[in-house]
């Protein structure tokens, strides 16, 4: 180990030991806490993040990162540790401390208004708190920039690197040149019935069945827990611990399913990365847009696939006789692929998700790169689901209210959802090439596809950056052609059109 690096060392098991403590106390709070308890544990996390905080950002560590840019005994490991190290404190050492202190409260505050404001369905509580927020936004990507980046960029960086407007703007008009005449023709078409999927299906059989799908697709047990919550998430403390939860819905079979398929595919991965990056801050995913490429990949590609359903959807009309007794493997399969265009981002199908992300982007560039006042968007973002979606929300509670991640200052964070998308399309086409998915899934071997995504992505944990680790897996650079080809292909045979 570097001499240097060793000094740093200490600093980043204290960083390590807080971060735990705090996912734990949010863990906590999310599936078991009672009620009352919030307030009083919203105080001990403050304190906490606090000491987190100072933990990393003090003279000494910046005097040991300043040694550490010319230190040429650090390993692959302890680079790849001081770059993601730095990385944060010059964002964090950018900000002045009064900001700072301000944005927090008003975060705070903010959130409390989006809440209230989509309650009322009335924008206008909200848009005062937005205006500030964008404010916020364009001053923190002045102070963040570096060399030759400017505005919506820098934002776009904390989530993603490597992915800038440039990229994501020719990404975008290849879905709205294809994927949106693709949707026209199939709102032309009759509905898929999927009437079915919203019989009452019993909550504890619908338990024993999600455990038993978690499992299928591979959640190791030893290394994990299952849980409910309001919202399905995803929480992890390094590669032995993994949490992921799930919410039942007694006239929604589907929703569980997809949910529970989709947090083991983040589960999968923070438990597939290697033991030497636990505890470390290389012990977590590369990127969001990796991450939910996990997901997706298992929950749209494989989990929605009439081949992953061949072993296993007779066990389903065993346990839901009544409801799905009648109902054939095809029927199902058509009914969880049934495309809706609707004006829920969280509920939108795989093929118009993207859709979704595509006005949150239009109107977020809009918001930092250009001038543009918070009454106005609503109209805006109404008009963009017209144009793309082909509705129009009924409220501004369905419709720009929708989301909390603006009122959190999370602005930059939605690209990631779509790139996502397009990142598992890419590693789906290279795996094709390698082995025949489709006869695997038919044999319920899905041990052969998690090996491939263990091997190229997994593995790997935050050790090489998104785009090194698509490159790596798939032999190419980003490439959304893979994405819009498969939903054209898939969404095609499923409504018979062409
Ligand atoms: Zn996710």
């Amino acid at each position: 180990m570097s001499q240097i690096f060793e000094r740093l060392v200490p600093y980043l098991e204290k960083h390590m030991a807080l971060q735990t403590a705090l996912a734990l106390l949010d863990w906590d709070d999310a599936t078991l806490a009672p009620k009352e308890a919030g307030e009083y544990t919203a105080k001990v996390i403050g304190i906490l993040s606090q000491e987190d905080f100072v933990c990393l950002m003090n003279p000494q560590v910046k005097k040991i990162l300043e040694e550490l840019e010319t230190d040429k005994t650090m390993d692959s490991t302890e680079q790849a540790i001081f770059r993601k190290v730095r990385k944060q404190f010059r964002k964090n050492e950018a900000i002045p401390k009064e900001e700072k202190r301000a944005y927090a409260e008003l975060k705070a505050r903010s959130q409390k208004a989006w809440e209230e404001a989509k309650k009322e369905q009335d924008f206008s509580i909200f848009a005062p708190y937005l205006e500030k927020m964008i404010a916020y936004g364009k001053k923190f990507a002045a102070y963040g920039a570096s060399d030759g980046q400017e505005g919506y960029d820098v934002l776009l960086d904390d989530y993603e690197e490597a992915f800038p407007v440039e990229v994501l703007d020719s990404f975008f008009e290849k879905l709205k040149k294809e994927i949106i005449p693709l949707l026209r023709k199939i709102q032309q078409q009759p509905p898929i019935d999927d009437s079915f999927l919203y019989l009452e299906y019993d909550v504890e059989k619908q338990k024993e069945f999600n455990r038993f799908l978690a499992e299928y697709v591979g959640f190791d047990w030893n290394r994990g827990v299952m849980a409910e919550s309001a919202h399905p998430f995803t929480t992890s403390w390094h590669n032995h611990d993994v949490r992921i939860t799930t919410h039942y819905y007694k006239n929604q079979l589907a929703s569980a399913i997809f949910s529970t398929i989709h947090e083991s595919g983040h589960a999968i991965y923070e438990q597939g990365i290697e033991d030497c990056y636990t505890q470390t801050v290389l012990g977590e995913g590369a990127s969001c847009g990796i991450h939910e490429s996990q997901s997706r990949f298992m929950e749209n590609i494989i989990g929605r696939s009439r081949a992953f359903w061949i072993p296993i959807y007779k066990k389903l009309v065993e346990t839901f006789p009544e409801q799905l007794g009648e109902v054939s493997l095809d029927q199902f399969v058509a009914a969880i692929n049934r495309v809706k265009a609707d004006e829920i981002r969280t509920e939108a199908d795989e093929l118009t998700y993207c859709l979704h992300i595509m006005v949150r982007y239009e109107i977020e560039k809009m918001m930092i790169n250009e001038e543009v006042s918070a009454e106005e968007l609503p109209k805006i973002w109404n008009e963009k689901y017209q144009e793309y979606l082909g509705v129009t929300p009924e409220n501004d509670a369905v419709g720009i209210l929708q989301d909390v991640h603006w009122s959190m200052g999370d602005i930059g964070y939605f690209p990631s959802y779509a790139l996502g998308n397009a990142f598992a399309a890419q590693i789906y086409a290279r795996m094709k090439k390698e082995m025949d998915v489709e006869a695997e899934l038919s044999a319920g071997n899905i041990g052969a596809i998690r090996d491939f995504l263990h091997r190229t992505v997994h593995r790997y944990g935050a050790l090489k950056e998104a785009r090194e680790i698509l490159l790596d897996a798939t032999g190419e650079e980003f490439n959304p052609d893979y994405f819009i080809e498969y939903l054209k292909e898939k969404y095609q045979k499923i409504y018979g059109i062409s």
